[in-house]
């Protein structure tokens, strides 16, 4: 086990763990997720969406790591301020939550981080990996550049299966009015 290449992988969820952590496995590596997004609202969200996350990370055997501190929500206001709209807002937030992966990864020794944003056809994979790659050259680190989109479908059903938390919001304030919008159209 320790003779395997460590990559951080970002992790925003349970349901988007399930395909990357299996490829990223069946590529040779060891792989720790990382748990930092302080986009989520509210915090009762946050916590449901962490703790089902923490849960089933130790049911498949992926060291999760976090790193939250009180100031996070601060943080993620302050990021995507005068960034009001998409893709401006959400090219704000995933440069934060990539940019504190790398960080993270960078002060732990591990020499390459990539994140389960690359799953989720809901997010503009284009923009998700100008940000990482942006985040990973300021930082000197090498970000695992991947479409992890085919895998997408297995982690909706193999969520089902066990039954996993499944949100209904990308996860910040606005997207849960976006989100209810979209439903009345
Ligand atoms: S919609 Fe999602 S990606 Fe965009 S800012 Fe909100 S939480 Fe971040």
């Amino acid at each position: 086990m320790g003779s395997k290449p460590r990559i951080l992988l970002h992790t925003c969820c349970a349901p988007c763990l399930i395909f990357p952590s299996k490829k990223l496995k069946s590529a040779g590596f060891e792989v720790i997720g990382f748990f930092y997004n302080p986009n989520i609202y509210p915090q009762d969200e946050y916590r449901r969406r962490k703790d089902t996350l923490l849960c089933y990370a130790a049911q498949i055997n992926v060291e999760m790591r976090s790193e939250s501190t009180e100031n996070d929500a601060v943080f993620f206001d302050q990021a995507v301020a005068g960034s009001d709209n998409k893709p401006a807002r959400c090219s704000a937030c995933w440069y934060l939550r990539l940019y504190r992966s790398a960080q993270y990864a960078k002060k732990n020794a591990i020499g390459i981080f990539t994140s389960t944003l690359l799953v989720s056809p809901y997010q503009d994979i284009e923009i998700v990996r100008a940000m990482g790659e942006k985040a990973a050259k300021e930082l000197e680190i090498a970000f695992y550049d991947a479409d992890f989109r085919s895998g997408y479908h297995d982690c909706v059903k193999i969520s089902k299966q066990e039954n996993l938390y499944r949100q209904k919001y990308c996860g910040c304030r606005r997207s849960i009015e976006e989100s209810k919008e979209k439903k009345a159209k």
